[in-house]
């Protein structure tokens, strides 16, 4: 049983950075360090932070062309707006998958009732970039409310299947190129491991609590991204025995497009020329806007 293990070629720590309108996230990804990791273009922890009453912050109106951003939310309540007409709530374990394409005007921000009350936000936001024959696909928006997303258990490691599969268990979320996206509850003493297609780059980022990834059993701290060499074999995590608490585990993965990447603020093309077109027809109001 099991095959080769993957060892990790780069292991990075998440820098903290203030985004939005003024909320505080880890950031591995992009740096000065590195720029993406083909397919990824931003991997941010927001929080977790505790806002006191009508302290909450979001992120109000922007747009975003030529990539799709990913939220998921472990605590708080968001809600999101766009261009095109879409609404959705975020609770607690809450996906929203939106594909920017040929662009939108967004906003995402807490809730008023949140906000009023305040509270621990935690969760993550990630953009995944888009194949150069993709780029100005329609907008396309999922919501999965965390009871439709597929889950299982395995050694007493609790994995939910955002994108991807593990296993026998398939994700419902349909992605542009093939995406792995995978939340995984180590408790102390278990470890994990799975096959991952050998076309892609595969990463884990330890949100809390600590362990030890790869081959070689390196030891992976919170806030550290563990980046896998590009070679056939199994992705490998473990929780220690004594740990004080779980492991948390984002485990990203997808094939590298190997293609140009022009990125400005909140557009990612593949020339410099369609980034002016993108702040001309922002300008121009093609990508609409909010209500
Ligand atoms: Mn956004």
């Amino acid at each position: 049983m099991g095959g080769e293990l993957r060892s990790v070629a780069r292991m990075v720590s998440a820098i903290r950075t203030v985004e939005g309108g003024g909320f505080v996230v880890r950031r591995p990804f992009p740096t000065q360090l590195m720029q993406d990791v083909d397919p990824f273009l931003l991997l941010d922890q927001m929080g977790p932070v505790d806002w006191a009453p009508g302290q909450a912050v979001g992120a109000p109106d922007h747009p975003h062309r030529g990539f799709e951003t990913i939220t998921y939310l472990l605590e708080g309540e968001h809600e999101h707006q766009d261009s095109t007409g879409h609404y959705g709530r975020l609770g607690p374990g809450d996906v929203q998958w939106m594909t920017a394409g040929r662009g939108v005007v967004h906003s995402e921000l807490p809730t008023a009732e949140f906000r009023a009350k305040g509270g621990r936000v935690h969760g993550f936001q990630i953009w995944v970039n888009l194949p150069a024959s993709h780029k100005m696909m329609a907008p396309r928006y999922q919501d999965i409310p965390c009871r439709d997303i597929p889950r299982l258990e395995r050694g007493g490691v609790q994995v939910r299947v955002i994108a991807g599969e593990v296993g026998e268990c398939s994700a419902i979320i349909e992605t542009v190129t093939p995406i792995l996206m995978w939340h995984l509850s180590i408790p102390p003493g278990a470890s994990f491991s799975a096959p991952v297609p050998a076309d892609h780059t595969v990463m884990a980022y330890a949100f809390s609590g600590s362990g030890c990834v790869g081959v070689a059993s390196a030891a992976l701290e919170d806030g550290q991204l563990a980046i896998f060499a590009m070679e056939p074999g199994e992705i490998s995590l473990s929780c220690e025995e004594a740990a004080p608490e779980s492991l948390e585990v984002l485990v990203l993965g997808g094939v590298p497009l190997g293609e140009p990447i022009v990125r400005y603020g909140p557009f990612v093309m593949n020339t410099a020329a369609e980034i002016q077109q993108a702040f001309i027809d922002y300008r121009d109001g093609v990508m609409g806007t909010i209500g």
